[in-house]
């Protein structure tokens, strides 16, 4: 057994990782001395060791669905793009990258496409996440620096979220924040839409009206403003204004004007407003619902503005913190790896290119920015870009009208798609398919939400002949004849020249500087421990009050809130969407866990309960979504935390998993106009109830990839897979295709119109399909665990779905790690008078491992509470 350190790999809070090594098995736990989480994981963490074996893999390159040698795909893929850009020049090509590279990667493709290509046709799968930040930082601050820590935490009075459903999306970070309470009492603040698990904890939650963020943060500068609480000194050397922005300001930014905008309770924004003028540490933390809006720049300049005005930056506890979705979207963004930007923090301002020209030798530099994603993909589906290259991200599904999308890959002459799994929704328009190495193969570095530089370590051997990233990129620039400029050995070498350029003629114009590493050592880069970049010494970033702007002066941007679009005839609703906690993006990862499968088994979408009566949708209904872009097929799920004509819907599930749940299919390809990121979280929507003839589930060891059926989602459980159905016609269609051949017991339900049919192997279960026109269905679980059961169930007992002798049924599951239903923790909350979280942890020790289900048990006490005194 080896233990080796590395970082998880999934989301922005960048946790580290002891990982306990056996031949290809690994043991996860969290790294008690890494800053960024301090031995804790949460659910999505705690369960990697289950992502990593071999199954699904994509182990060998394939040339038009053939294998070929790793010689052969290289020379191709390097021909073809040599060609293309010698007769229809550097434009012509492309590449659409990941926030899932480390930064190493990330430096060989920028640099490739940039400074040897000639163009700056490289974006990332990070413009879907945070491009919006990234353009607000640098009209902000004139550079793309998030100011602040984790620590900043503990160290704050009050933290206010915006857009964020923190206990999902960024769980450790969540329970960092609630640390903080209980230790401080910090005061906490939630700006969403949506009543989410986030919101349990809060002193205050403001489920504004999507899209309204500008009038609320312009409303509490106007307010911050009228009261006095401006930090004039500090605006006066430190920020410049511009010319009207207070006059501006004042214009419909009222009390009473900011909540009609918001739609907001009066009593409740001025609570919020009195909250921010007592406590002068804040912390606003702002995520997707702010980024990913075609108003998103504005929004994060209007969170800018308010801390810029009040001085809340650059303080302990007292700053604007973006937080990211992907693991080393931060290391993206230092090298460049967007399409706006350059390197290393730097634009395409002239004197920038020739810096980056001299330092690189470049022999054809890009001198303008390239196409952003939506862009990018535009321009594949009209011819004008002929030559794609997808590393690491699967955009068939999760771009905005992923129809679209797909058109533009069938249409393209040539797409090369490197990935570690084989079979992903974009592969499949692959002409090449190159095997990159999987999380627990790659070594590098990658950079967290807060600065901070980890090592990521590769815990097995490369699997089949995968390889990692930075050597697929390398090879195909050298087959292109750019040999010594590609001539690295060892992601070190990469690292090092990056760290070179950081502080090349930088003279201290941008924070952005690790050249303290332009020579460092290979074991000193194999010993690396965390480290962050920005501030001097141990102070915050512009704790001096200069920024990265010629004059050192931040600045305020004047924006106003738009108007909001109104329902459309068609479309009355408004669709918003998001993650699962136990989910990542597409699920090529997560999606192989058992466990991490238990928290949501289907793509719901969640309706407010009055807008479901008006429409006649009752829970666990079929429900077509449809927008301007698509439709899909959800169940619906009645949920008290959505907005009158608000729905919401989950993003993670393709069309390798589900013909239904489709929500790429939904969001119109509109972007902000600054920084050319999608708006997901805002369009019109219809919703329609579906009647299938059918309804039921199909339990099995063994899956085919095509399902029979109108809507069919399935999901990993312990031994097998679930896969629930809905469908028109004779359903013995459906169990022709998927049951297995073996021992076969059925029953025909001729009153109901069912079919229950169980397959057994030497007497065990190896498949079941349960189906009613009109009945119930029994619940999954016991039929699940015969998969794997050690003893045998009777006949009757299996198509009855139940044991003979009841067993308490858990409900859904709750907590992962102890796999505590919500049924037993309701009824202990009721039966114990358990009136914390910690008490059911003692009772049930739900909640006492990685502490991702700590919300939803706070909001089962207070239902049960409630319903306790109804
Ligand atoms: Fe991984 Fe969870 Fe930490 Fe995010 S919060 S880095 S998913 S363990």
């Amino acid at each position: 057994m080896r233990e080796i350190r590395t970082t998880c790999a999934y989301c922005g809070v960048g946790c580290g990782i002891k990982a306990e090594v056996t031949g290809r098995e690994v043991a996860i736990k969290g790294d008690e001395t890494h800053p960024a989480n301090l031995g804790k994981l949460c659910s999505k963490g705690t369960h990697l060791g289950e992502t990593v074996g071999l199954e699904g893999r994509l182990l060998y390159p394939e040339a038009g669905g053939k294998r070929v040698t790793w010689d052969k795909a290289i020379d191709r893929v390097a021909k073809r793009f040599a060609d293309t850009i010698a007769r229809y020049g550097p434009d012509s090509v492309a590449f659409y990258v990941s926030g899932q590279l480390l930064t190493e990667d990330y430096y060989v493709a920028n640099k490739l496409m940039k400074g040897f290509i000639g163009t700056g046709n490289i974006d990332t799968n990070s413009r879907l996440c945070m491009s919006s930040a990234v353009a607000g930082h640098i009209r902000g601050f004139g550079e793309d620096v998030v100011p602040a820590t984790y620590a900043d935490f503990d160290e704050a009075d009050l933290i206010v979220l915006v857009g964020s459903n923190t206990a999902w999306c960024h769980p450790i970070v969540y329970q960092r924040i609630m640390a903080a309470r209980a230790s401080r009492g910090t005061k906490l603040v939630v700006v969403d839409p949506r009543r989410t698990e986030t919101c349990e904890e809060a002193d205050l939650h403001l489920p504004l009206r999507p899209g309204s963020d500008v009038a609320l943060m312009n409303g509490l500068l106007a307010y911050c403003r009228d009261k006095g609480l401006l930090d004039e000194g500090y605006l006066e050397d430190c920020v410049t204004t511009p010319d009207g922005f207070w006059e501006k300001l004042g214009e419909g930014s009222d009390l009473w004007s900011t909540a009609a905008a918001c739609d907001l309770p009066p009593a409740d924004l001025l609570a919020f407003y009195e909250l921010f003028a007592a406590n002068p540490r804040t912390i606003t933390l702002f995520s997707q619902g702010i980024n990913q809006s075609v108003r998103g720049t504005d929004q994060v300049n209007a969170i800018l503005n308010v801390h810029l005005a009040t001085g809340r930056i650059g303080k302990p506890g007292a700053a604007p913190f973006s937080i990211t979705g992907q693991p080393n979207a931060m290391g993206g963004r230092e090298v460049g790896g967007l399409a706006s930007t350059l390197a290393a923090h730097m634009d395409f301002a002239p004197e920038n290119v020739e810096t980056v020209r001299r330092f690189w030798a470049a022999p054809r530099m890009a001198s303008k920015p390239g196409l952003k994603a939506v862009d990018l993909f535009r321009q594949v589906r009209e011819g004008r870009v002929k030559a794609l290259w997808i590393m690491a991200t699967n955009p068939a599904v999760s771009l905005p009208d992923a129809g679209l999308v797909r058109e533009a890959l069938a249409a393209c002459p040539f797409v090369v798609v490197s990935d570690c799994i084989a079979d992903t929704d974009t592969g499949r328009f692959a002409h090449v398919k190159l095997p990159a190495a999987g999380w627990g193969e790659k070594d590098g570095t990658v950079t967290n939400s807060e600065r901070l530089i980890s090592r990521q370590r590769a815990l097995f051997p490369l699997a089949g002949e995968a390889r990692p990233d930075w050597w697929i990129i390398t090879q195909v620039a050298q087959a292109m004849g750019w040999t010594e400029a590609f001539a690295y050995d060892r992601p070190a070498d990469i690292y090092r020249e990056h760290a070179r350029l950081s502080t090349y003629q930088n003279g201290g114009k941008r924070l952005f500087d690790i050249g303290h590493h332009a020579v460092i050592s290979n074991p000193a880069y194999d010993a690396m421990t965390p480290f962050r970049w920005g501030g001097e010494g141990d102070k915050a970033p512009f704790a001096n009050g200069r920024f990265s702007t010629p004059d050192g002066k931040a600045r305020l941007v004047a924006v106003e809130q738009m108007a909001i679009e109104a329902p459309l005839a068609k479309f009355p609703m408004t669709l918003n969407t998001g993650r699962y906690r136990d989910q990542w993006h597409t699920m090529t990862r997560t999606g192989l866990s058992p466990k991490l499968s238990q928290h949501r088994r289907e793509p719901l979408v969640e309706i407010h309960p009055a807008d479901a009566v008006a429409l006649e949708i009752q829970a666990d209904d079929l429900v077509q979504v449809s927008t301007p872009a698509g439709d899909s097929v959800f169940r619906a799920l009645l949920s008290e935390g959505q907005r009158r004509g608000e729905v919401f819907t989950p993003i993670h599930w393709t069309d390798r998993q589900s013909t239904g749940g489709r929500t790429g299919r939904l969001p119109r390809p509109l972007v902000d106009p600054v920084s050319g990121q999608p708006g997901f979280k805002s369009t019109p929507a219809r919703l329609e109830k579906l009647a299938p003839e059918w309804r039921g589930f199909v339990i099995a060891r063994d899956i085919p990839d095509e399902i029979p059926a109108a809507y069919a989602t399935k999901v990993r459980v312990a031994a097998g897979w679930l896969v629930e159905v809905a469908g028109d016609g004779d359903p013995a269609v459906l169990a022709k295709a998927v049951l297995p051949k073996g021992e076969r017991i059925e029953t025909i339900d001729q009153a109901r119109g069912g079919m229950r049919v169980a397959v057994l192997e030497d007497g065990q279960l190896i498949a079941a399909l349960f189906v009613t026109r009109s009945g119930r269905t029994p619940s999954r679980e016991w039929l699940i665990e015969q998969l794997s059961a050690a003893g045998m169930a009777s006949s009757i007992e299996l198509l009855a779905g139940r044991p003979a002798t009841p067993q308490a049924d858990r409900g859904p599951i709750v907590c992962v790690c102890f796999d505590v239903g919500m049924k037993t923790i309701v009824e202990a909350i009721a039966t114990q008078q358990l009136v914390s979280v910690d008490a059911v942890g003692k009772a049930l020790s739900a909640g006492t491992n990685c502490g991702s289900c700590r919300p939803a048990i706070q909001r089962l006490i207070g239902e049960t509470k409630e319903a306790a005194h109804a």
